[in-house]
């Protein structure tokens, strides 16, 4: 089969290579899709601690199952599936609290596993087991299947945010994740959702979510937010951005009792932000952190997906056979358009008769 392979960092080549042989509880599925995330272009110029070269990326996969191993009873040949990447161990104290992206052993797809940027994948048994492998509603192409996995973290950020019915959500930063954000917690009754940008190219690119569209390269985000809210703010706060300065601000934005979430992380070698911290004193609101997500997230995200609650073909921008990987990451990387889906097995072009 043919695969991407990075063998070291920025050395990326397309190679044929044995088609992998499903263990006992394994699965091999044939990769439909598999959209690039921001963490493949991270991984592509850095590396990553996780990772041993060579290693086979890509993360955010969908396809048809076409080998199942010994004692798999719940899939079979021929089922629509995505593919959670974060794999939980099942046993730890985190794990029996119910904190499985907390897991002390979390292994993932795409970084101690080979991923999804070739044209089979094999799941490991403890992804088969601990519920990674969820089926694809009918009217759900490959493509936008894809989308349930950033889709799945976003739930995860918005649970411990407590996004709830009638809040004002403010989501700093509308790439992908930004959108999701904003049509999440339209879905699950938010009051107004108001959706903030620096880039005016992106931000008309998100109208479709239905979010209030505030420009950042030309409004004062206090005042608009002001006000918005009679002078009370966002009772959500989400920092979909990596920025220190959209961090900080997230403090001056948030309602009594709310929450502020720092949803994109820093930089390694520059983690640390100024934090007035009498504001969270006096203003009695939790700061929280999310990234990644449990199995239930994800199964969650494709039922949102099929109901049409996230819009996810507005988000697949630019579609490309496994042979222009290079081009996939490149177009990442400079965020030309919202996600860039890579289809291995080439029979879904992101039309809708594949489902
Ligand atoms: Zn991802
Ligand atoms: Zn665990």
């Amino acid at each position: 089969m043919k695969a991407a392979i990075l063998k070291s960092v920025e050395n990326l080549e397309l190679e044929e290579v044995p088609e992998p042989k499903p263990g006992p509880g394994e699965l091999v599925i044939q990769v439909k899709a598999c959209a690039v995330c921001g963490t493949d272009v991270k991984v592509y110029h850095h590396g990553h601690k996780h990772i041993v070269f060579p290693r086979i990326t890509g993360h955010e996969v969908s396809g048809v199952v076409i080998k199942c191993g010994a004692g798999v009873t719940n899939y079979q040949p021929g089922d629509r599936v995505i593919v959670a990447p974060a794999i939980p161990c099942g046993q730890c104290h985190y794990c029996r609290r119910g904190y499985q992206t907390m897991c002390d052993q979390l292994k993932a797809i795409g970084y101690h596993y080979d991923g999804g940027f070739a044209e089979e994948m094999k799941v490991p048994a403890a992804a088969v087991a601990n519920g990674c492998v969820n089926h694809i509603p009918q009217g759900v192409s490959f493509t936008e299947a894809t989308l349930a996995e950033p889709l799945a973290c976003v739930i995860n950020g918005q649970k411990l945010s407590q996004v709830g019915l009638g809040d004002t959500v403010l989501i700093l930063g509308a790439g992908p994740i930004g959108c999701l954000h904003a049509q999440l917690a339209r879905a699950v009754g938010a009051g107004q959702v108001i959706l903030a940008e620096v880039l005016p190219e992106r931000l008309k690119m998100a109208e479709f979510t239905g979010a209030i569209l505030v420009d950042l390269s030309r409004e004062d985000i206090v005042e608009k937010v002001k006000q918005l809210t009679a002078g009370r703010m966002a009772e959500r706060v989400i920092v979909a951005a990596t920025s220190h300065q959209a961090q900080e601000k997230a403090v001056e934005l948030v309602a009594k009792r709310g929450s502020v979430n720092f949803f994109g992380g820093l930089p390694k070698e520059k983690p640390v932000i100024n934090l007035n911290s009498n504001l969270v004193h006096y203003g009695e609101f939790m700061i929280v952190g999310t990234h990644g997500s449990a199995p239930r997230d994800n199964e969650l995200a494709i039922g949102l997906i099929a109901r049409k609650d996230i819009t996810a073909k507005a988000y697949l921008t630019s579609i490309l056979p496994l042979e222009q990987i290079h081009e996939a990451l490149h177009l990442a990387e400079i965020r030309q358009g919202l996600k860039v889906v890579v289809t291995p097995s080439n029979s879904d072009q992101g039309e809708s008769n594949d489902g």
